[in-house]
């Protein structure tokens, strides 16, 4: 039988990434993956690091904590992640949009974002492509992006080369304990012992926690982006709608006023030049499939606030799922009645911008006697129990 000290099933950003920080502490880590690396929500996103969308608190504590480490990332991956700081903007369309997001620009300037509300002319100034009828954007220089696709395939080659071991194409089908304690899990292929199980099967982490007993509270959350042809310069940075952002922090949003299959306009381009053009947001199960009407609601929205897009060829489409908790924040936890059993998952629509400080936040759960991030107990999964204080 294998044995490893510790297992990490899934190999997206966040698995990928607990596998490089626990073999740098020294430990045998393997990866079980039932696909590939990164074929899961970290395959199919846009790459935002998006800091001014987030909630001042924890939400954007983590988030900052998060994106300085993204800074010397890359020499220690040995690697390169087209991390850029382009920075980011949100594009105000309505009267109601323009007061929300004043409100919002104020809380993000107090948590120590920089942020800034553009006028109309300014906002086109700094992004031509947008249409005239925006009446102005917020913009951050602190907002990011990154190719995730390097980015998870960068965590991936960093681990193996720090001894950790990958078997794909292998899925985990149960997790075996002995008096409340990980003894290793079975496979497709066979069983590993080891005394630390680690579930990083994002938007399946509920049923990998269910392979354990272990209630995890995950739903997957749809999502599709368009891909464009290669073009010549058109964004900088990334671009997000405030109705994205009303409808992420807004509890009363004006039903009326949502827009369908929770579109929301996300938009960035890669090195290539292929526009990425999301998005949608929807609670569908793991039902892949995903209709054209969908697909044309998007198109229509990013037109209407980037005319020239009407022109512009999509080449592919692709449809993930990410991985909801509901509360906006992921689940970094141990877990009391499994002692060895550790939680990784539910990053949402963060996952890209968190998996530096998640990888981090693992290994440290692991140390014993190490002083504890600060982080750690409002990441725990207590406060999904019944009997957690809200
Ligand atoms: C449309 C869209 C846009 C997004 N845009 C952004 C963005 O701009 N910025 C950002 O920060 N985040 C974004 N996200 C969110 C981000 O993609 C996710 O939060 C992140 O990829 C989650 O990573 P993960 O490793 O937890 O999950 P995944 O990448 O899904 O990895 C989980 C892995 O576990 C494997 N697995 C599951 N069950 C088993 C099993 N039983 N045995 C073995 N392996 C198993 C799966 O095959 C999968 O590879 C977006 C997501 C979507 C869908």
């Amino acid at each position: 039988m294998d044995s490893a000290d510790a297992v990490v099933i899934g190999a997206g950003v966040i698995g990928t990434s607990i596998a490089f920080r626990l073999a740098q502490q020294g430990r045998e880590v393997i990866v079980v993956e039932q696909v590939g690396p990164g074929s899961g929500a970290s395959g199919s996103c846009d790459k935002a690091i998006f800091l001014q969308s987030k909630r001042p608190g924890i939400h954007m504590e983590l988030a900052l904590a998060s994106r300085r480490m993204y800074d010397s990332l890359g020499a220690e991956l040995d690697a390169d992640i087209e991390l850029k700081g382009d920075g980011g903007m949100v594009v105000i369309e309505s009267a109601e949009q323009l007061e929300f997001m004043k409100g919002f620009i104020g809380q993000q300037q107090s948590a120590g974002i920089s942020v800034e509300l553009l006028d109309a002319a300014q906002t086109r100034e700094r992004q031509p492509c947008i249409s005239h009828h925006v009446l102005g954007a917020s913009h951050s220089p602190d907002d990011a992006e990154v190719n995730p696709l390097a980015l998870n395939a960068a965590f991936y080659r960093a681990a193996l080369r720090l001894g950790a071991r990958f078997q794909t194409h292998t899925e985990v089908i149960a997790i075996d304990s002995q008096h409340g304690r990980i003894t290793g899990l079975t496979t497709t292929r066979g069983q590993i012992a080891a005394p630390v199980v680690i579930n990083a099967a994002g938007p399946q982490a509920r049923h990998v926690g269910a392979l354990a007993g272990v209630e995890v509270p995950v739903e997957p959350r749809r999502g599709t982006i368009l891909i464009s042809e290669a073009l010549p310069h058109l964004v900088h940075g990334n671009v997000l709608c405030a109705q994205y952002i009303a409808a992420k922090h807004l509890a009363s949003v004006n039903p009326e006023n949502a827009p369908p299959f929770g579109i929301g306009l996300s938009l960035g381009q890669t090195d290539s030049g292929n526009l990425l053009i999301g998005g949608s947001r929807q609670f569908t199960g793991f039902d892949k499939p995903q209709g054209v009407e969908v697909m044309r609601a998007i198109a229509k929205h990013a037109v209407r606030l980037v005319p020239s897009l009407r022109d512009t060829q999509i080449i592919r489409s692709m449809t993930g799922f990410r991985p909801s908790t509901g509360d906006g924040l992921p689940i970094i936890s141990t877990v009391p009645e499994l002692t060895g059993y550790v939680v990784a998952a539910g990053h949402e629509g963060d996952g890209i911008a968190l998996a530096p400080i998640t990888g981090s936040l693992v290994a440290e759960l692991l140390e014993a006697g190490q002083p504890r991030s600060a982080f750690l107990p409002a990441l725990s999964i207590d406060r999904f129990s019944d009997t957690a204080v809200s």
